[in-house]
């Protein structure tokens, strides 16, 4: 099965490091802060609900025992005393109740009060049974009419309370045709209340006590429930806003203490290894990871500048012979030259080739061949002045040695001691022809000062050129090139010979 690795890849190169922190960092505060700050709500908002029907219905708890025992005695005028409608004016915030109840003789009680007008009303009163005291107090009046004066006073009794019965039922009809609708029982379920946030209404419902079946539904104003449902949200989300902020200052600041030292950091590895100041490499000093991170990095910056200051060395000395190598030549000399120039002297080079060396090697085998050179190489540097001049391996049994002198006889003489030198190490090579010892040849050339055109590799050109001379004209001397080609001074070493 071949995974995908595309998304990561997308990710990675669609955002930077510092963005998906803050992006990251910013997902996890909102889910947080907003999961916290609702749960905090919740919690505020519902336990005031909860103190706001524990005060509603402690504050119905003094009437309820009146009410029910008004319903278990089916009694309308007892609930409706200007004491008890003053009791349920004081309730605080309440505007409504209903008693819906069942008497102890199996009747229907069911009566209302609002606060609008403070009063209580029968809420099953209709105008039929007015109808009925209508006739009953007809009767009463003509029966009156006809009736002896003592029985007047009984008869009046009883008419003045049918009229008295009617009246209030009259009041009662219209009470409720008046506020009977302005509310309405809600579902409650099984809850003991029921919070319309809409119409800022808090609805509760309380049995009746003692023996009396039925119960109370109240309505209280709850617009304090909306105030404070209000003040609640505006408190969490200023909590909430200033967690968020606070929040994203932190993520900036560990951004800042994170990516701007790696920006840093990274900045510091721009370049050549070898021009990177290990001291100045930056947060090293920290102590957490990106100070460790910091701290190796010099560390490795430090071990490959040594490493390559090693190889460096390395490729400057040639291994068998202990001189400068060819890599060394085609650095510095070209220095020297720049050098000699400066200095106002004359700069020469000199090539050296030993004489029939793979006679040598064929004859005495390598390894003393290799002693040999060394030998020849211990010669020459034992010849040079170390200051001015300087003596490379170019490359097999072939030397160049770089100087810087007041005169052209003075390299003219360094070459003519080099060869002499090497001659009278005495290292005896039967095949060299009629030589019998170790030989070389030297070709030399040189500018003055005052050449600035002459190239280092033209020097050499001729130096080489010079060299081939001293070969052909039988090995063992110095040839020096001079300025034009064409005439070549030949400088000879006999004697050393004979
Ligand atoms: P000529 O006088 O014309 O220079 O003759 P030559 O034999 O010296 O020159 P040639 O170029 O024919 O041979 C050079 C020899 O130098 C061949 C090689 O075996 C030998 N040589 C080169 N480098 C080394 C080395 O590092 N060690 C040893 N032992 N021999 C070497
Ligand atoms: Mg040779
Ligand atoms: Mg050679």
């Amino acid at each position: 099965m071949i995974v995908s690795t595309q998304p990561s890849d997308n990710m990675r190169r669609r955002f930077s490091l510092s963005q998906l922190l803050f992006i990251t960092h910013t997902v996890l505060v909102l889910w947080l802060v907003g999961s916290f700050s609702y749960t905090r709500y919740m919690s505020e908002w519902s336990s005031e609900v909860e103190a706001e029907v524990r005060l509603a219905n402690a504050s119905m708890h003094s009437i309820v025992k009146e009410l029910s025992f008004a319903a278990g005695g089916r009694n309308y005028n007892h609930v409706a005393t200007p004491e008890a409608l003053n009791s349920y004016k004081e309730i605080q915030n309440l505007f409504y109740f209903e008693v819906d109840a069942l008497s102890q003789n199996n009747n229907d009680y069911k009566i209302a009060w609002i606060k609008d007008v403070n009063d209580v009303w029968n809420i099953d009163a209709s105008l039929e049974n007015s109808d009925t005291l209508e006739s009953q107090i007809r009767t009463l009046k003509s029966k009156l009419d006809t009736s002896l004066e003592s029985e007047r006073f009984k008869i009046n009794y009883a008419l003045e309370r049918l009229i008295d019965k009617q009246e209030l039922l009259i009041n009662h009809v219209r009470l409720e045709n008046l506020f009977g609708n302005i509310y309405y029982q809600p579902e409650f379920g099984g809850n003991a209340y029921v919070l319309n946030t809409d119409s800022c209404l808090l609805y509760i419902k309380i049995p009746l006590i003692g023996s009396t079946e039925g119960y109370v539904w109240a309505v209280f104003d709850a617009s304090n429930l909306t105030e404070f449902k209000i003040d609640t949200l505006k408190l969490v989300a200023r909590e909430a806003l200033v967690a968020i902020l606070f929040s994203l200052a932190l993520i900036f600041w560990a951004s800042r203490r994170i990516i701007q030292p790696i920006h840093r950091l990274a900045q510091s590895m721009e370049g050549d290894i070898d021009s990177i100041d290990v001291e100045s490499i930056p947060e090293r000093d920290r102590s957490d990871e990106l100070g460790q991170l910091a701290q190796r990095y010099a560390s490795l910056i430090k071990r490959i500048q040594n490493q390559m200051l090693g190889l460096r060395r390395q490729s400057l000395f040639d291994v068998l012979t202990g001189v400068y190598s060819r890599f060394a030549y085609e650095t510095q000399a070209i220095l020297a030259l720049e050098n000699a120039r400066n200095n106002e002297r004359w700069f020469g080079v000199i090539v050296i080739d030993i004489d029939n060396f793979k006679a040598y090697n064929d004859h005495f085998g390598h390894s003393v061949g290799d002693e040999a050179l060394q030998a020849v190489a211990k010669a020459l540097r034992a010849s040079i002045n170390p200051h001015s001049d300087k003596v490379y391996r170019y490359g097999g049994e072939e030397f160049v040695v770089v100087c810087e002198k007041s005169s052209s006889t003075s390299i003219t003489m360094l070459a003519e001691l080099l060869r002499k030198n090497v001659w009278l190490r005495k290292l005896p090579h039967p095949s060299n022809k009629d030589l019998g010892y170790v030989t070389c040849s030297v070709g030399v050339s040189m500018i003055e000062s005052t050449d600035k055109e002459t190239s280092l590799k033209a020097l050499f050109k001729k130096a080489d050129f010079a060299l081939y001379q001293a070969k052909d004209n039988g090995r063992n001397q110095v040839i020096t090139a001079p300025a034009t080609m064409c005439n070549i001074i030949k400088s000879c070493a006999s004697e050393e010979v004979e």
